[in-house]
């Protein structure tokens, strides 16, 4: 799952993208509204996480335009305290949802996963797919009731997968959902990573079809 973070403090920012990449999403970080609006129209970012106070242009208009554009990602905004006037034009301009500055960081990681996971109908924090279970919000994966150890990688390729249960999920996509802009991309790594799931789960889990992509299935 890939995030897009806005915010002009560079403290809040580097505390935002170490949290978020800490909870296994990959993040493109912009400092301005006009990089912001720019990487959101041309990227596919899960969510994005958007100061209203920006730099060049602001969040509200950045969010805007997004909305006007027809892009649907879901969008937190980040507003100033007790400015119940910005939570409103907010809303109204489009976000998803909403915090106050300060916040907690676990109350920002909260309500990302139930965004996301809305954003893909699913109701609960827990994902299963036959005996495999995520727990979207401590990261742990079991199968049958038994842990299944990830590396982050791997980890951010199931959770992509069983976000989408079912569906059949390209190469190309899995690779522009779990690296950020930056990120080492490479889609004969995604192949690996997949060759290393199927030997943590039931090899008939994950279904390759050919020229289009893969589709997590319950298995057996
Ligand atoms: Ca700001």
């Amino acid at each position: 799952m890939r995030i897009l973070l806005v915010e002009d403090d560079p403290v809040l920012r580097g505390q935002l993208a170490a949290s978020l990449q800490d909870a296994g999403y990959a993040v493109d970080v912009a400092d301005n509204g006009r990089d912001a609006q720019f990487l959101g129209d041309t990227e596919p970012f899960d969510a994005a996480v958007l100061d209203l106070g920006l730099p060049l242009v602001d969040g509200l208009t950045v969010l805007r335009r997004w909305r006007a554009a027809g892009r649907s990602l879901p969008v937190l905004i980040l507003t100033a305290r007790d400015s119940w006037h910005e939570k409103v034009a907010g809303i109204d301009a489009g976000a998803d949802d909403y915090l106050a500055k300060p916040f907690h960081m676990e109350e920002l990681l909260a309500r990302v996963r139930a965004l996301i996971r809305r954003a893909q109908g699913l109701a609960s924090a827990l994902l299963q797919c036959g005996d495999l279970v995520l727990d979207t919000r401590s990261g742990r994966v079991t199968l049958a009731g038994q842990p299944v150890n990830l590396t982050s990688h791997e980890y951010k390729l199931l959770a992509y997968l069983m976000h989408r249960p079912g569906s059949v999920v390209s190469r190309t996509e899995l690779m522009e959902h779990i690296y950020a802009q930056d990120g080492d991309r490479d889609s004969n790594t995604i192949e690996v990573f997949i060759g290393r799931l199927r030997r943590k789960l039931p090899a008939p889990m994950i279904e390759t079809l050919r020229g289009m992509g893969y589709r997590l299935v319950p298995g057996a």
